[in-house]
């Protein structure tokens, strides 16, 4: 099983969608095992946007992203990285795929609804960044038998 990141950005808790795009991660079959709400201070914004931080658009980026606190989901799953990032589209939301809750739900290239890990390295830094021990859960998920065949878990 794999643990990736999702992050509903500013826009999506301004517009109402953090259970549209909770619904949608979990009719897919994931599994929550984390959630909180936070504001992010510069220095988690500096880490997890280091690939940005000398792009035009990063201290407008920045801005937004702290203009309203976020939820912070930890998602698991057989492949869950790969499969959070189909659901979620491309990052240019006009773009993005009808059916992807970018391309369902968003115009922007900022604001583009939610983050979601982009590779199994990176989720597993990204969760530990937002999430500490103790804010993870394990449980039994029982619809598991209907979500999976023994041997894909
Ligand atoms: P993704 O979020 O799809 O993994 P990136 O890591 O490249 O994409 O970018 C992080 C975030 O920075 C994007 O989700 C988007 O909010 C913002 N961003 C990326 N490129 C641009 C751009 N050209 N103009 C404005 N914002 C951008």
């Amino acid at each position: 099983m794999e643990r990736t990141l999702v992050l509903i950005k500013p826009d999506g808790i301004q517009r109402g969608l953090v259970g549209e795009v909770t619904k949608r991660l979990e009719r897919k079959g994931l599994k929550l095992v984390g959630m909180k709400m936070m504001h992010l201070e510069d220095a988690i914004i500096l880490e997890h946007y280091a690939h940005l931080v000398d792009k035009p658009f990063f201290e407008g980026m920045k801005q937004f992203m702290q203009s309203t606190p976020v939820i912070a989901q930890c998602w698991e799953g057989v492949e869950a990285v790969d499969a959070v990032r189909i659901i979620v589209g491309i990052t240019k939301a006009r773009e993005a795929d009808a059916g992807s809750i970018r391309g369902d739900l968003s115009m922007g290239f900022q604001c583009n609804v939610v983050h979601a890990s982009d590779n199994t390295d990176n989720a597993k830094r990204e969760v530990e960044r937002f999430f500490k021990e103790g804010e993870l859960y394990d449980y039994d998920k029982t619809e598991y038998m209907h979500v999976y065949s023994d041997d894909e878990k």
